[in-house]
């Protein structure tokens, strides 16, 4: 049975909290307003975990103070692959569990945070999917993704994506929140957060009313409607030209451009065929492809193509004027690559 770590927390988490919210909180407790500054601090930049610890409060409010959660989840695993990488799995006060990942790179560290505990698009590839859905995280449980990861690096984050378990449009306004606070609060710059997503209907247009300037990922995978249903479940309800004009609407409402996930199965997506019917589809689009070369999960049983096979993809894609590029996987013996969260310790 999963453990109520948390029982206490009645009052709202502060993490995730605007320096004008920590203000109204810190007034709610008749102390001076700098009091949120110095709060704001605390959480933010040196990611306390409890109230109590924050040192530069008066001590006799700090006893005062040790009902209230701060709102951090619990680590309760973590598994470093040998590329540096780290997956993380968060316990969140109701005892459900949640994945994290830290990836660095020489100039980097980028985090993929989740958006929800398992998920309910059921994509056939996907680890996360096989598991089911629980429910949304909250706003606090996503920042504290970012904080974890800062924590632990003991380095500032510079990238953050909506790639972990989850569809982070069927949660937009805890993730719409969380982007305000990892921007605001944490200080990471909109431009270096993506928000990935298999595609609502009618979903990327809301967002493009936001104006954000974070940068969108659609995960497309397949170059046509009947191979995309047959690899999502969820695109019979959303057709494939639907979901590109809704794109083609979101550049057009933000100047930004779109990338467009596409995940290489061999044998099945991965033709030159594919490719040329992709570059048909995205002509003239401002769109960039980022191409996702399967990660094994033990459910199914596809393929990753071999290398020659993604330079003829690749090579396709270029000589039709499609920008391109291949994401290297990261963590994949931890299990944190791309598609194999869960929320478990190892994939088997
Ligand atoms: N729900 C969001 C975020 C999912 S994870 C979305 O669908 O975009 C981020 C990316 O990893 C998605 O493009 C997803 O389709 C891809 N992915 C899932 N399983 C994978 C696997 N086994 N190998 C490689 N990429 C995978």
């Amino acid at each position: 049975m999963i453990q109520q770590i948390e029982p206490s927390v009645t009052h709202k988490p502060l993490v995730g909290a605007s320096l004008t919210e920590l203000t109204d909180w810190v007034q709610e407790h008749q102390q001076p307003t700098y009091r949120s500054q110095q709060l704001h601090q605390w959480i933010y930049q040196k990611g306390a975990r409890s109230l109590t610890e924050i040192s530069v409060f008066p001590k006799q409010w700090r006893e005062n103070l040790a009902d209230y959660a701060i709102g951090r989840s619990k680590i309760h695993y973590e598994a470093k692959a040998v590329d540096g990488t780290i997956k993380f799995l968060l316990q969140l006060s109701d005892g459900q569990i949640v994945e994290a990942v830290g990836i660095p790179t020489e100039k980097r560290l980028t985090v993929c945070v989740s958006s929800q505990v398992g998920c309910p698009m059921a994509c056939d590839f996907c680890a996360t999917g096989k598991g089911g859905f629980t429910r949304n995280l909250e706003r606090h449980e996503i920042v504290d993704q970012v904080l974890t990861v800062q924590e632990v690096f003991q380095q500032r984050v510079s990238n953050v994506v909506f790639m972990g378990m989850g569809e982070p449009l069927l949660n937009s306004d805890n993730v719409l929140g969380a982007v305000k606070s990892i921007n605001e609060d944490i200080g990471i710059g909109q431009r270096l957060i993506t928000i990935s997503t298999v595609g609502i209907p009618g979903r990327i247009q809301r967002l493009a009313e936001y104006h954000l300037q974070a940068t969108l990922a659609v995960s497309l995978h397949a170059s046509n409607q009947a191979l995309r249903e047959q690899l999502i479940p969820s695109a019979r309800q959303y057709p494939l030209t639907a979901l590109l004009d809704e794109c083609r609407e979101y550049v057009k409402i933000t100047g930004r451009r779109v990338t467009f996930e596409y995940i290489l199965l061999a044998g099945l997506n991965d033709c030159e065929e594919h490719a040329i019917e992709l570059a048909d589809h995205l002509r003239g689009f401002q769109s960039h492809v980022n191409l996702i070369p399967y990660n094994p999960i033990s459910e199914v049983d596809y393929q990753k193509p071999d290398q020659r096979r993604i330079q003829t993809f690749v090579n396709a894609l270029k000589n039709r004027h499609v920008a391109v590029s291949v994401r290297r996987p990261r963590g994949l013996e931890a299990d944190a690559a791309c598609g194999q969260l869960r929320a478990s310790k190892t994939g088997g």
